[in-house]
């Protein structure tokens, strides 16, 4: 709550910000605290940032334009040309294309390991290793990465572990707790919750000592202590200019009080739809780690708030031509580009997200030719059940 009693942040539209002649020199000298220019800093941002950050129980938060935004200020604040970095294979196309472009043009060697295979993260690790990525709960491939092990591993190499919690959210787990160094967030996804914005942020969760790192694109910023990695992504998206706009700040703060009771209905009912998917005999089929059958429900139950499991699916009808059509005959599902909406949506991975991986690297991220990927709203439970089961019995008629 401000002096005003406003208990939302005024939404700061404006570019810049006006002092007198001794004042902006001083703020542009980092002598005194002020605001200068929204593309540096911008008070609805920070009150964003340290909202989000108050949720992870961070160290602090840099939000920015997009999801892909924060992960690319990422590998800027950690890697320079010459560096290594490994990252799972279970992962969102987009993360994936920049992998490949920093590997393709920008110096930067990335290794890319299954993301349960343990021996080779470990088998993986080079003296020039700077990070190692993971998506907690794959998009779309719903594998739980063994973070625990992963963790241990990045620590005993002093190596930063970088986790999109995009899919997982605070709501599931903290993935500071299980022993992320960085979090990052599509925060056009849950956190806002309704699709009305692109934003991304990222998380120093406080557990990894940027003071121990001697040389690489944060120690720069050593005389800023721990306060480095952030210090080095300020710096970083003020010079790339992807900064997030204020009312877009806004929306997204707004969105993330209501997290929780959102994640609660859409894992009640994304259980309730892999539930009634099991059994049906049209779906081949159906990835979700809440169902006993699944192979990450487990680690699922390790790592979750007891009794949820996220909001994402996938189900397998035996051909892309049954998926088209499944799709074309939802009236409730949205058929588009996007995840973690109050609205249920649904897309073919395969011909658009993932359209530029070979059939193996597909694979790898858990796409397949028949597959849909499912993002559970908060609608009534019955009635996506029963919008799922007038779509197979529309493809069966024909
Ligand atoms: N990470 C995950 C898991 C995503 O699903 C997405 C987008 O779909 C992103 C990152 C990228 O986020 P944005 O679209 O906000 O750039």
């Amino acid at each position: 709550q401000d002096q005003l009693g406003a208990t939302l942040p005024p939404i700061y539209h404006n570019t810049s910000f006006s002092h007198s002649a001794e004042s902006l020199e001083a703020i542009f000298k980092g002598r005194e605290y002020g605001y200068l220019y929204s593309r540096i800093a911008n008070p609805t941002v920070v009150s964003l940032e340290s909202h989000i950050n108050k949720i992870e129980q961070g160290r602090g938060a840099v939000a920015c334009a997009s999801g892909m935004a924060a992960f690319h200020l990422i590998l800027m604040g950690l890697t320079q040309s010459g560096d290594h970095i490994i990252s799972s294979t279970s992962l969102f196309g987009g993360t994936y294309y920049l992998l490949k472009e920093m590997a393709d043009f920008r110096g930067i060697d990335v290794t890319f390991v299954d993301t349960l295979d343990i021996a080779a993260y470990q088998a993986a690790i080079r003296p020039n290793t700077r990070a190692i990525c993971i998506e907690l709960l794959g998009n779309p491939k719903l594998d739980v990465a063994p973070i625990h092990e992963i963790s241990s591993l990045a620590k005993s190499h002093n190596c930063p572990l970088v986790v999109d919690h995009t899919v997982t959210t605070p709501f599931l787990c903290s993935a500071k707790d299980l022993g992320a160094d960085v979090i990052w967030h599509s925060a056009t996804k849950w956190l806002s919750g309704s699709g009305s914005a692109i934003g991304g942020i990222v998380v120093d969760t406080g557990n990894f000592k940027w003071s121990s790192l001697s040389s690489g694109p944060v120690s720069e910023f050593s005389s800023f202590g721990d306060l480095a990695f952030l210090t080095r992504l300020k710096k970083s998206r003020s010079n790339i200019g992807c900064c997030l706009p204020a009312t877009s700040a806004f929306q997204i703060q707004v969105g993330s009080e209501t997290l929780s009771v959102r994640l609660q209905k859409q894992c009640q009912n994304a259980m309730a739809l892999a539930t009634f998917f099991e059994t049906h005999e049209d779906v081949n089929e159906v990835g979700y780690p809440g169902l006993v059958a699944h192979p990450s429900h487990e680690s699922a139950k390790l790592y979750f708030r007891e009794g949820y499991f996220g909001s994402l699916m996938t189900i397998r009808l035996g051909s892309k031509e049954r998926a088209f059509k499944c799709i074309n005959a939802l009236k409730i599902a949205h058929n588009l580009a996007n995840i973690g909406d109050v609205k249920t949506l649904v897309i073919h991975p395969a011909s658009t997200i993932y359209r530029d991986l070979t059939p193996d690297q597909q694979a790898d991220a858990g796409v397949f030719d028949d597959l849909i990927r499912i993002s559970v709203g908060i609608e009534n439970s019955d009635d996506l059940i029963q919008d799922f089961k007038q779509a197979f019995e529309a493809i069966d008629s024909e």
